[in-house]
């Protein structure tokens, strides 16, 4: 299977290529130029196959020129080792908890399929790939773990100074072996633009190999798919028409969980759910995409201005704005909104949400509120002790801080505080 560019069809590379690169050369988003369904039976019998069968069988076709059977099912082993329950809150309404991983965020999928896949072809390579990353939260500790002592691989994570909690900054960096976290005096949109940057400047690229592991790369992008997949095995004996809302900030998440309805998993509906950051929801309501700077809110890593993977979701639908709205709706939601719901559902059922699925919830109620008769998923991306003052001053309960989060609050932070693209330039450069 050939990946093409966004920009441009005729711009094709293979999935080896597709990861290495992250980014087309005309700056396109690499896209499958084929998504052929699974047979019927695959959902029919999906109670009977394992998690790694699953996964399997779902991303074969996208990668199966450039990786062995064989080695794609350890791949699949080393990334998936961990729990995605569905947990029923309410009636018709079903949590997917997706913070079981090593940093407690869904993000760990994604970073860790790449990491083995780069890993993979990084086997006998010469030149050492250099991975570059922007994060808003997450995206860093998960990538981190991921790629931490992997052969061949340096890693460069930029953050926002100031503008991601503690346990996610601890999470990025104090790890030390091949990852390195520059500390950025900016915003998460500053961060994104300086990594850009890097990748068009040849003085850089010359001499070295730079790669991105935000979801932009399909490497990182696609396996997120798997877990809806494992959410439609738990909740197929509902007997219902299931919606999936999905808290959304790069919408790399949700469009993902769209390639898995490509391949035939029945959906009624998707749910993009949103803070104030709001370009997607405007556009689904007026058709004109305006990006806008970016607006801190608690639920962090969705504080993005330009959603990179959206263009994704509009090619699936041939750039059809009415096809696109029969099958996606899109809320936003704002801070006091989140706070008052993640106290609701608290006090009435005892499940505590972090930010970023609470916004997932809003929206799938909102969507409920016109399709009672469904059963409703929405993903808790991350773990609430990843947000921990939000959930403590919200909810006034202090969760159990669980070990793979412990083990890091005591270690130390190295960080390079940097506030210029020349200064990431230099570094780049000289290390
Ligand atoms: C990254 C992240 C999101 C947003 O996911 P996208 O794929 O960028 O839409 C939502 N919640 C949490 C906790 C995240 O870390």
């Amino acid at each position: 299977m050939k990946f093409y560019s966004l920009n441009n069809q005729n711009i094709q590379a293979s999935f080896k290529e597709a990861v290495i690169a992250g980014i087309a050369p005309d700056k396109g988003l690499y896209f499958p130029e084929e998504i052929t369904p699974l047979p019927a039976d695959f959902f029919e019998n999906i109670e009977k196959l394992s998690h790694h069968e699953i996964a399997f069988q779902a991303i074969h076709q996208f990668v199966n020129e450039d990786i062995s059977d064989e080695a794609l099912k350890k791949i699949i082993a080393n990334t998936l080792d961990f729990e995605f329950p569905v947990v029923e809150i309410e009636e018709n309404v079903g949590t997917l908890e997706l913070f079981h991983g090593p940093t407690m965020a869904f993000k760990d999928v994604g970073a860790r399929f790449m990491a083995n896949c780069l890993g993979y072809f990084s086997q006998g390579e010469k030149q050492d790939v250099t991975v570059l990353v922007a994060t808003s939260g997450d995206t860093g500790g998960a990538v981190a773990n991921g790629f931490l002592g992997v052969d061949g691989v340096k890693v460069v994570i930029l953050y926002p100074s100031g503008k991601v909690s503690e346990i996610q900054e601890k999470q990025l960096t104090t790890l030390g072996q091949n990852i390195e976290a520059m500390e950025v005096s900016g915003t998460f949109d500053d961060c994104q633009r300086m990594v850009k940057t890097a990748f068009l400047d040849t003085s850089i690229t010359d001499h070295k190999k730079l790669t991105s592991a935000n979801s932009i790369n399909v490497a990182r992008w696609l396996p997120q798919l798997f877990y809806f997949l494992f959410a439609y095995q738990q909740a197929k004996s509902k007997g219902k028409e299931i919606v999936f809302s999905v808290p959304s900030g790069n919408f790399g998440n949700i469009c993902a969980g769209m390639v898995a309805q490509k391949l035939g998993m029945p959906v009624k509906h998707f749910v993009a759910s949103t803070n104030v950051n709001d370009v997607v929801p405007q556009f689904m309501e007026k058709g004109v995409y305006e990006p806008v700077p970016s607006k801190a809110t608690i639920s962090n890593a969705m504080d993005v201005g330009d959603p990179s993977n959206f263009v994704r979701i509009r090619h699936l639908y041939q750039n059809n704005l009415e096809q696109l709205r029969e099958n996606l709706s899109s809320y936003s939601f704002s801070d006091e909104a989140t706070r008052a719901i993640m106290k609701e559902v608290h006090a009435k059922t005892g499940y505590v949400m972090d930010p970023h699925g609470a916004v997932g919830y809003l929206g799938l109620k909102e969507y409920q509120k016109s399709n009672p008769d469904t059963f409703g998923i929405f993903l808790e991306t991350a773990h609430p002790v990843k947000f921990l003052d939000v959930v403590e001053e919200t909810l006034n309960v202090s969760p159990t801080i669980p070990p793979q989060i412990l083990k890091v609050m005591d270690k130390k932070k190295k960080s390079h505080v940097i506030a210029t693209y020349e200064e990431l330039k230099k570094y780049l450069l000289e290390n």
